[in-house]
């Protein structure tokens, strides 16, 4: 699996802030060449909780001290109240404070999304290089030029430099709890949906659309052939692949300079939930398992999308009944609650005026048959995604997150397009007022 992404890294060496992923059992103690050479041969701040210094920091640790690396560890510390560290502005101005009075010249995060992300965040806004130590095939975000943030409650993907390395081991990674494997196949089974919305968007609203990005997730997609059923025995070559996959749909983000070619509806779902849960302390679970249901949900609004009848639908009525902008903002303040002000900012950037949203329904008719040709070869049926997350054991409905109030379900799906101003499928159902239908219809299979 390397090869691809060492072929990857050399095609894109230009383009790619990351120069190196060290991918196969024995990475951690075969790191210190790389890490000396995309990091300098300074200072270095380990950035670990207690369960990342367990899983692969101890290891890091003596490699480092076996090669007279000069480092120093910083335990993320979880915010107050909570267990587990979070990705929010206060836990990324920490650890800057901490860069900054340590004088480490580079970091180092050992874990997977959350302390990646205020690793990646802090040192990109110093201009500090940073490492990666991956603890779980989790999510795609190793290799990736975006950071996801909770900033004022609302989930935020914000761009920043990425790692200059990313080590892999595989022994590491095999051991990781069986969720978090699971949670890295349910963000890559989002590429059906997500590549749809990418086409819709750059048709309908002139979004930036990126033809190699599209084909390094492509190249990524096709390692993962067969290897759902093979992840629930921790199998390595399954567990390499699926890796790899995620390396390469980070690589394609970084190359389209956003998070477009693996992030659509599906993620706004989860990123729904994840603001509810943090807002009400309501249950949730990994970024990727939560993708993988919202990826069903969002298959599912395509099905119906593409059995709807766009050329007969009446534009100038959808047009008519638009609320206005002051009438919607009195309905987001009743659905968020909280996370109103937070909302606003997101929604209202994507709130058409009457004129925007008839020039809009009048390119989706005028395009329709080109579109529908499109999204339909990268689509795939919502029973087909829920068969194969479903192999490796996934979560494949609302309750198997956590999530057994249906009026949040629903809500994760119908009002989740308020959180991102960025088109996708939820943002074209609501304008065809179709959204409380659909999402409603979706639930019967979530
Ligand atoms: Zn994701």
């Amino acid at each position: 699996m390397s090869d691809l992404m060492q072929a990857t890294i050399t095609r894109y060496r230009q383009r790619l802030a990351t120069k190196a992923v060290v991918q196969s059992r024995g990475a951690i103690e075969a790191s210190y060449p790389v890490l000396r050479n995309l990091l300098g041969e300074r200072l270095w701040l380990v950035a670990v909780d207690d369960n990342t210094w367990h899983a692969a920091g101890k290891r890091l640790a003596v490699t480092l001290d076996a090669a007279g690396a000069r480092w120093e560890r910083y335990d993320v510390p979880p915010p107050p109240g909570g267990h587990e560290p979070l990705c929010d502005d206060d836990a990324i101005a920490l650890f800057a404070e901490q860069l900054g009075s340590s004088g480490a010249a580079a970091a180092i995060a050992v874990g997977s999304g959350t302390i990646n992300d205020i690793v990646k965040y802090a040192c990109s806004g110093l201009g500090l290089p940073m490492a990666c130590v991956a603890t779980a095939p989790s999510m795609n975000g190793y290799t990736s030029g975006i950071a996801a943030i909770l900033q004022h409650g609302v989930k935020t993907t914000q761009p920043c430099e990425p790692a200059r390395a990313v080590v892999a081991d595989l022994d590491v990674l095999s051991d990781a709890p069986m969720r978090m494997i699971q949670s890295g196949l349910g963000d890559l089974m989002s590429k059906p949906v997500s590549n749809s919305d990418w086409i819709i968007s750059a048709k309908l609203t002139g979004s930036h659309h990126s033809a190699e990005a599209m084909q390094i997730i492509e190249d990524g997609s096709r390692l993962l052939d067969g290897v759902a059923p093979r992840l629930l025995q921790r199998d390595r070559d399954a567990i390499d692949r699926l890796s790899a996959s995620l390396m390469l749909s980070g690589f394609a983000m970084s190359i389209a300079g956003s998070s477009s070619p693996a992030s659509g509806g599906e993620h706004l779902v989860s990123h729904y939930l994840d603001m509810t849960a943090h807002a009400h302390g309501l249950p949730h679970d990994f970024h990727g398992c939560q993708v993988g249901v919202g990826t069903i949900a969002a298959a599912f609004v395509y099905e119906k999308l593409l059995a709807f009848d766009v050329q007969s639908f009446d534009i100038e009525a959808r047009v008519a009944e638009l609320a206005p902008w002051a009438d919607y903002l009195q309905l987001l303040r009743e659905r968020f609650g909280v996370l109103f002000d937070a909302v606003v900012p997101h929604a209202r950037a994507a709130y058409p005026e009457p004129d925007d949203l008839r020039v809009r329904l009048e390119a989706l008719r005028a395009q329709w048959s080109e579109i529908k040709a499109e999204v339909s070869r990268t689509l795939r049926t919502h029973e087909s995604i829920r068969e194969e997350l479903a192999q490796a054991g996934c979560p494949v409905r609302f309750v198997d997150l956590r999530v057994e109030d249906r009026k949040r379900a629903f809500a994760s799906i119908a009002w989740a397009k308020d959180i991102r101003s960025r088109y996708t499928v939820l943002h074209l159902a609501w304008e065809l007022g179709r959204i409380d239908t659909w999402a409603g219809e979706a639930l019967e299979v979530l």
